[in-house]
């Protein structure tokens, strides 16, 4: 699709851009990927069914942590104070450094409650029900602040100098973005240099929107360190530092304020000159970008069971509220309009756990490359828990816009829908964003196809390269395509799933679907796949759904093996999700081959190139 004239220059080309991004990619899948097998085609149930049960053991050491918690989070937070003052005060710091909550997954041998990545979700997902200010306190501290990378690249040296001081509370930030570099770090101009004596590097630059970053003792710091040359061609460096925000030449420039999240403690950190031991490179030079995305993998879950918490939150509120509302003669939660939503809110609350659970689970047992179902979980539950919380904003009316204090003062109960929204927007754009999520699931959905018929679609290819890739693919192809046309998926498959079999059997009827659709994609595009968004999207989209479905139905299915008198609920629970999701399932296919994606692009590139300015008149101009 062609460019405007209005585009400004690029600092770093989408060449350039596109390298830096693949450099840091994980290229091997060493473990099978439930996600990956999706897009290929495959339904591997056998990898989440029986859906993973969390250890008793690990249970019974949670549990005293995980009930102090609920108490310290019910007897001395006051969210609305902290949303009003935009500080959390020091007590409830204090209150959670002696529970151990800055070192919930630190390793009892370096000081911390060494608890598996679920009980630290579900942690969090008591903190998020009560506040986002404190989850992005706990969470950019411990999901993708120093401990994480630490306990996955650092050295023994490094984590006996750093994991106990965290473990004690030592507050910890993750600093990557700069004002040019936000989804794509290949322009970052952050630098980091050798020391003339060699024994440091010199780090110099700044970087924006940093969580905690204007509390933090410890920082993980991406800065880019001098090129390397290979066949000529330069190859960006990017590497990963410890910094101590009490050495000198580390500044707070300025404390950054939001639409929601009050109380957060993000700024502009400033670096002149600053001596970081060369000691302190996390896993090595060249590997700081990589370093990041691994640790997002599972720092990223931490949004999902935050959306969670959300939806649980929203689900009480609506049910209370929709119950004792009475309009037109009868309670708001009996019109059908508010039944609809509410019924939907209840089915995909179990949905979203469901999916957020299961990567927990699989990160704790290991044995699975979880980088896309992890993705899948922060994209999917993000933006579904944005729909729910909207929804809320909607069945409380007038009252969903009013703000908690506003309710109060006039003698009503201060339910704070109203801040719930403010303070989750922000889990679609940061730690990917939705549409940096569906690009890099969409990377990885047509891995496979670049593998095998690279060599024939992509420009620049030699005619020895075109050749062999086209033996290739008709190798590879002659036997997969036909397989994805044909299999098995009627009954009796999976009827150990009883009422909900004919939606795993959905599942794995439309795998091959999306397998399809990847491929046809491919040949109706080629390389200008790359470009279509919208339709890579919408295939995203699809094994979204897929995951969720599955995971929906397999934790059903343990919860009936579990308590076979409750069970109903969560089968007619997870049936009624999957019901639905079928509809969206079926609309994302249908738009695949017939949408309005060109003439709705066409139209948006006349708008950059201010061909429709007439549609803006009648108001008063931006300064
Ligand atoms: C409250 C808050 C806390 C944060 N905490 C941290 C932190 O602790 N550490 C840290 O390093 N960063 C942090 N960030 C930064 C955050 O991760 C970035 O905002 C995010 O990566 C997006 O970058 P950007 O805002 O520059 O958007 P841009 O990259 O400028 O993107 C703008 C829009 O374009 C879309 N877009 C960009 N590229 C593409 C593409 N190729 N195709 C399609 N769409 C595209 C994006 O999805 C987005 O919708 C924080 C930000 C906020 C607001």
């Amino acid at each position: 699709m062609a460019t405007t004239a209005a585009e400004p220059k690029p600092k770093v080309s989408a060449d350039e851009a596109r390298e830096v991004a693949e450099a840091a990619r994980e290229q091997e899948w060493a473990a099978p990927s439930f996600v990956r097998d999706l897009f290929l085609g495959k339904l591997r149930m056998d990898l989440i069914h029986p859906y993973p049960e969390q250890d008793p053991e690990e249970i019974r050491r949670a549990q005293p942590f995980l009930e102090r918690l609920e108490r310290l989070l019910r007897e001395t937070v006051d969210s609305d104070r902290i949303d009003r003052e935009g500080e959390i005060p020091d007590a409830v710091i204090q209150g959670l450094r002696e529970l151990g909550a800055f070192g919930i997954k630190i390793p009892r041998e370096y000081g911390g409650l060494g608890l598996s990545q679920l009980s630290y979700m579900k942690a969090i997902e008591l903190v998020s029900s009560v506040d986002g200010s404190l989850t992005a306190l706990l969470s950019a501290h411990q999901s993708i602040g120093v401990p994480q990378p630490l306990k996955m690249f650092g050295t023994e040296a490094q984590k006996k100098r750093y994991l106990p001081r965290l473990a004690k509370g030592a507050i910890s930030a993750f600093a990557l973005t700069e004002p040019g570099v936000g989804s794509d770090p290949a322009a970052m101009e952050t630098t980091a240099v050798p020391s003339e004596d060699g024994k440091s590097w010199i780090l110099n630059g700044e970087k924006l929107w940093c969580t905690n970053g204007t509390k933090a003792e410890l920082m993980v710091v991406m800065a880019r360190t001098p090129s390397k040359f290979a066949g000529g061609k330069e190859r960006r460096q990017i590497t990963a530092f410890v910094v101590e925000t009490a050495w000198p030449g580390v500044e707070v420039a300025h404390r950054c304020h939001f639409m929601g999240l009050k109380a957060i403690y993000n700024g502009v950190i400033r670096f002149s000159n600053v001596r970081v031991p060369k000691e302190n490179v996390l896993w090595e030079p060249g590997k700081g970008l990589k370093l990041a995305l691994i640790t997002l993998n599972t720092g990223r879950l931490t949004l999902p069971i935050t959306a969670v918490a959300a939806g649980k939150r929203c689900l009480e509120i609506a049910r209370q509220w929709a119950g004792e509302r009475v309009q037109w003669g009868r309670p708001i939660g009996k019109h059908d309009a508010i039944a609809q939503k509410i019924g939907t809110m209840a089915a995909n609350t179990f949905a979203m756990e469901a999916v957020a659970e299961l990567c927990g689970a699989m990160a704790d047992r290991g044995g699975y490359d979880i980088r896309l179902e992890a993705a899948i979980a922060k994209l999917y539950n993000s933006e579904v828990g944005w729909r729910i919380i909207d929804d809320t904003v909607q069945i409380r009316g007038g009252r969903g816009y009013e703000t908690a204090d506003s309710l109060r003062a006039r003698g009503e109960k201060p339910i704070p829908v109203e801040r719930i929204m403010r303070d989750f927007r922000i889990n679609l754009i940061f730690e990917g964003s939705s549409e940096i999520m569906h690009l890099f699931i969409a990377r990885e959905a047509v891995d496979k196809h670049l593998q095998v018929a690279g060599d024939v679609v992509l420009p620049g290819k030699s005619l020895g390269q075109r050749l062999r890739g086209v033996v290739r693919s008709a190798l590879f192809y002659g036997w997969w395509y036909p397989g994805r046309w044909l299999g098995w998926s009627a009954w009796p498959r999976y009827a150990e799933f009883g009422a909900l079999a004919p939606h795993v059997r959905f599942v794995e009827r439309n795998a091959r679907r999306l397998a399809r659709g990847v491929f046809h994609s491919m040949l109706r595009f080629g390389p200008k796949l790359e470009f279509r968004q919208a339709v890579l999207f919408r295939l995203v989209d699809v094994a979204g759904e897929l995951f969720a479905m599955a995971a929906t139905c397999a934790r059903a299915r343990l919860l009936v093996a579990r308590d076979p008198v409750a069970a109903g609920h969560a089968v007619q629970m997870a049936d009624l999700f999957c019901r639905q999701s079928r509809g969206r399932i079926r609309a994302k296919f249908k738009g695949l081959w017939r949408n309005e994606d060109v003439p709705t692009y066409r139209v948006a590139q006349e708008v950059l190139e201010q061909k429709h300015l007439w549609l803006e008149q009648g108001m008063v101009r931006l300064q």
